[in-house]
């Protein structure tokens, strides 16, 4: 069975509290291999992983979402420390104008990086998800949301699967084992003993798990496309009440993003991206308990998709 493990990692808006460090997400996907990245590096994010069981060598890429400070700054000192405890392999670093960005990190300062980081520019106007990994497994997509400057949204979605039902194999009479199973995952169907035996006969098609991020952004259709269905939708919901004052700054407010989760028909919501005008946790959760599937996101929660 696959997993999906969800490090929160900072969850404030633009000012870090106390409580919450600037924005960062770790997933991890486990299946036979593991994949480790992270989607936004705020300042001290290597700090903060440290307080988690995430490896930070282990970490493949990074995705940025916007080129705001508080989403990426963490990236300089985690890129140094990576070189010094011995990196080489290549570090991928994803994002709306991301050859650009990187190529200004790699200036700055004096650095004898030992590995290579290679920047991926995803595309950050239009509707349709941008496929950015793609591997047996899963694919990693992003699609452009609504911010004050090029932004976008991540997903992690996992290819639906198809297994065999064994019952139904057996009514069929195939053996319990053989080369006729990968004959017919391959092409669709196969003869068996003068039978023609077709995959949707004798199998149950697993659906894949899908994880969302949308980094900053105000209400936005491409969050709806991206997380439809989703198991869980990670949202900037910076404010708790009606903002309309703070509609410059372009972010969402609770009763937003209730909405759009409900319209994508997510399973499960977890708020992020908190100003610090909420000091207390405490009256934020009691505005949730009314809400089936709905979280606040907090520092260090890790929650897991299976
Ligand atoms: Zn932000």
């Amino acid at each position: 069975m696959t997993q999906i493990e969800i490090t929160f990692l900072g969850t404030t808006a633009g000012v870090p509290t106390k409580d919450r460090g600037h924005p960062a997400v770790h997933i991890k996907y486990r299946s036979e291999q593991e994949y480790s990245c992270l989607f936004d590096c705020g300042e001290g994010t290597q700090r903060q992983i440290l307080f988690t069981d995430v490896n930070f060598m282990r970490i493949d890429d990074i995705f940025i979402t916007h080129w705001h400070a508080d989403h990426f700054a963490g990236i300089l000192g985690l890129m140094e420390t990576m070189n010094l405890e011995g990196r080489t392999k290549p570090l991928n670093i994803y994002g709306p104008e991301a050859a650009r960005f990187v190529d200004i990190l790699q200036e700055l300062g004096y650095s004898s990086k030992k590995y290579q980081v290679v920047a991926h520019d995803a595309w950050f106007e239009g509707t349709s998800p941008q496929v950015l990994l793609d591997n047996e497994e899963f694919q990693i997509l992003s699609i452009p949301v609504k911010h004050s400057i090029p932004a976008v949204a991540y997903a992690l979605a996992e290819k639906e699967r198809v297994n065999v039902d064994k019952l139904k194999a057996k009514e069929l009479g195939l053996p319990e084992k053989g080369p006729v199973y990968g004959e017919i995952k391959e092409k669709g169907s196969a003869v068996f003993k003068g039978k023609k035996i077709r995959l949707e006969d004798m199998s149950i098609v697993e659906r894949g798990k899908r994880v969302v991020y949308t980094g900053d952004t105000m209400p936005c259709k491409n969050v709806i496309t991206i997380s439809r269905d989703a198991d869980m939708l990670i949202h900037d919901s910076t404010f708790f009440e009606d903002a309309a004052d703070d509609s410059n700054y372009r972010h969402s407010n609770f009763d937003e993003v209730i909405n759009i989760s409900k319209k994508a028909g997510v399973k499960q919501l977890v708020l992020t991206h908190i100003s610090r005008r909420y000091q207390s946790s405490h009256d934020l959760k009691e505005k949730l308990k009314d809400y089936e599937g709905v979280k606040l996101a907090k520092d260090f929660m890790k929650i897991v998709v299976s």
